[in-house]
């Protein structure tokens, strides 16, 4: 595999001593807050209620006196009910996928722009990018921040741009082929399609000039990078952002691939209880809250993410000072109860890559009979595999079932389908089919 250089966009905020990261953290933290205080009537009407005003924020120290902000409160005040400035200030709106439900969006002043931009570029380089490289960008355009991130970022570092946008999948190949795409950017699963189309199509991994891939918008696990780094022959780095905080680049891997750097000097991050909202210290997992504190159309305070994860400020190998998170091990929305065991997408992942003959795309399906739980897991054969003896594949189904009984913890049945069976995403993948009806 090609070795990424350690290279640093941005050493005098990347590398910041801790002490000065809290100090400009703390001094920033006071203004945001008096800024929403002052301009949006929600946070006022909360604080209010929570009986805590402006000055009473001194510092990082005193965030947990804030109320959380939720993905509700986005819906809630739809379109521009959270803006903190005059509408003329604001020279972008971007929206999320809507994964999780009906869209929302998020408005940009050109400072906001600027911050998210840097954010990019902090990770573009920290995956190798330079003014040499190419830089596919597989993204979609539009609302949703992948695209129209990554390229900010990349013509920010000034590195040439190619701007596929998602999908059509031999075009995309086509061009990293003939333009010698030297980055890709895009969701891991649809990297995962395109890895394996690409032997498909009869090219050859050698004629590609790929040397890393920035891969986010969705959870992975390390055996997903593995079989990324080996399908292309790169080194894959995770990339993590949210539109309400800005998009990707919100947290970033370097060449260590040991956690994500949060770009700190623009948000503060802490970890939550789920369930009590409590803060959590470093180290323990829980869910990812984020307040804003560089950003002025639409700044958030104690945002809750639903990501789960855990923090760690330990210093990095790379030199970097920025706070790591680890992978997201999933979402509080994403967490499944199979007959009162609590799992997540991930754990089933990564017992399924670890299985020779498997490939990377399942779908879990839940469904409820006679008041029971029951977890199918559909996972695709490789092509190999799948003209193997019925004996053979039967060892297989055994394995995953006995693994996730024992990784996981559940008991699922195990369904084995043809290769190219399971409905391929150009973004952001689909896994879970949860037909009880439960609301969350
Ligand atoms: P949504 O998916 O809710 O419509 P976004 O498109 O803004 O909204 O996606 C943000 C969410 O995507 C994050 O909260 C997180 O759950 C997920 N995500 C983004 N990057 C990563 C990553 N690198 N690893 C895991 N999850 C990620
Ligand atoms: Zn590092």
């Amino acid at each position: 595999m090609k070795v990424t250089e350690n290279k640093i966009y941005n050493p005098a905020a990347e590398c910041m001593d801790r002490e000065s990261i809290k100090k400009r953290q703390d001094a920033l933290l006071k203004q945001t807050v008096e800024h929403v205080y002052n301009n949006v009537p929600l946070y006022r009407k909360r604080m209010d209620e929570a009986g805590v005003k402006p000055e009473d924020i001194r510092g990082t120290e005193d965030l947990h006196r804030l109320p959380f902000t939720n993905k509700t409160d986005l819906r809630d005040e739809f379109p521009y009910g959270l803006l903190a400035v005059p509408q003329e200030e604001i020279v972008r709106i971007q929206g999320s996928s809507g994964t999780t439900g009906k869209p929302i969006v998020s408005g940009y002043t050109q400072n906001d722009v600027d911050v998210w931009t840097e954010m990019v570029a902090r990770s573009l380089v920290a995956a190798g990018a330079g003014k040499e490289d190419k830089i596919q960008v597989t993204y979609g355009y539009g609302l949703f921040t992948g695209g129209l991130g990554a390229h900010q970022g990349a013509s920010a570092v000034g590195s040439m741009v190619i701007p596929m946008s998602s999908g059509n999948t031999q075009r995309q190949l086509m061009m990293m082929h003939d333009l010698g795409a030297t980055m890709l950017c895009c969701t891991p699963s649809y990297a995962i399609f395109l890895g394996e189309s690409l032997q498909e199509m009869g090219y050859n991994t050698k004629d590609f000039k790929l040397k890393s891939g920035c891969f986010g918008a969705e959870p992975w696990t390390e055996e997903m990078r593995d079989k990324l780094e080996s399908l292309f022959d790169i080194n894959a780095y995770n990339i993590y952002g949210l539109t309400e905080i800005c998009g990707p680049g919100v947290a970033f891997e370097c060449c260590a691939k040991d956690g994500m750097h949060i770009n700190e000097d623009h948000v503060i991050a802490e970890i939550v209880d789920p369930k009590t909202g409590e803060p959590l210290p470093y180290g323990e997992s829980g869910e990812l809250v984020f307040t804003t504190i560089t950003k002025t159309g639409m700044p958030m305070i104690r945002y809750r993410t639903h990501d789960i994860c855990t923090l760690d400020a330990t210093p990095c190998s790379c030199g970097r000072t920025l706070a790591r998170m680890s992978r997201i091990t999933g979402r509080t929305d994403d967490m499944l109860i199979i007959r009162g065991v609590n799992m997540f997408p991930s754990q089933i992942e990564e017992v399924l890559l670890k299985i020779p003959g498997v490939a990377p795309h399942y779908m879990l399906i839940v469904d409820r009979v006679n008041s029971t739980d029951r977890l199918e897991v559909q996972v695709e054969l490789t092509e190999d595999m799948f003209s193997d003896t019925v004996s053979e594949i039967e060892k297989i189904q055994n394995a995953i079932r006995e693994q996730i009984k024992s990784v996981v913890g559940v008991s699922a049945n195990v369904k084995l389908v043809p290769p190219k069976s399971i409905p391929r995403s150009e973004g952001k993948a689909k896994r879970i089919i949860d037909n009880r009806g439960l609301t969350k």
